[in-house]
């Protein structure tokens, strides 16, 4: 089982897609990996070369007519097999909070590509045909998906810094709201309690 997720992605404070690991299917086609029964794995190093992240990947041929219903189709009837991408890894804040993933990316090959063009992943978010997927939360989804992904996370976020805010001010004696400077340290309140709230007042408020 690989490892995905030492905080590299996982990190909340992070907004755009655009620094994070994401996988092409150009590379698996340049480098023949498609073949029904393939294992092979991804792996992200760090600038020291040590692996930070990895996928285990498996090509897997799958039938589009259920298994039950093959006997009733007419003899000599051929059913088109296809192809799946099973991605295996660890997904979440390691080591509190790791949860293995599997994942199946179901792989489309357009009948008149261009060699080596041909193959896409189908995001299993929106159906789209994409060459490329990248992670949001826990899966891997296209570009689009998981800027919508993102959005909504960093949305939870913001609103739940603002629960956080409105009970630290009124547990300094302020009524809450937003807009009203922070409340001077009460009478009988250590200075390291209100010090240590003013952090995490900073930190509830941050945008
Ligand atoms: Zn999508």
């Amino acid at each position: 089982m690989g490892g995905f997720g030492s905080g590299r992605y996982a990190a909340s404070s992070r907004d755009t897609i655009e620094d994070l690991p994401f996988f092409g299917i150009k590379d698996w086609v340049a480098k023949g990996l498609i073949r029904p029964g393939n294992a092979f794995d991804l792996i992200w190093a760090d600038e020291d070369g040590h692996p930070e992240a990895s996928i285990d990947i498996r090509i897997e041929k799958v039938s589009s007519v259920h298994p039950a219903l093959v006997g009733l189709l007419p003899a000599g009837s051929s059913v088109p097999d296809h192809l799946q991408a099973v991605l295996e890894y660890s997904a979440g804040r390691a080591p509190d909070d790791v949860r293995p993933i599997t994942d199946a990316i179901a792989l489309a090959q357009s009948p008149r590509g261009f060699a080596g063009q041909s193959w896409r992943f189908c995001c299993p978010g929106c159906a789209r045909r994409v060459a490329d997927l990248y992670p949001g939360g826990d899966f891997f989804r296209c570009r689009k998906c998981c800027g919508l992904l993102y959005r909504s996370q960093r949305e939870t976020r913001q609103a739940r810094g603002l629960k956080k805010s409105v009970r630290i001010r009124q547990q300094l004696g302020g009524t809450g709201e937003y807009g009203e400077p922070v409340p001077e340290r009460p009478k009988g309140m250590h200075w390291r309690t209100y010090q240590r709230l003013l952090e995490q007042l900073a930190e509830a408020e941050r945008p």
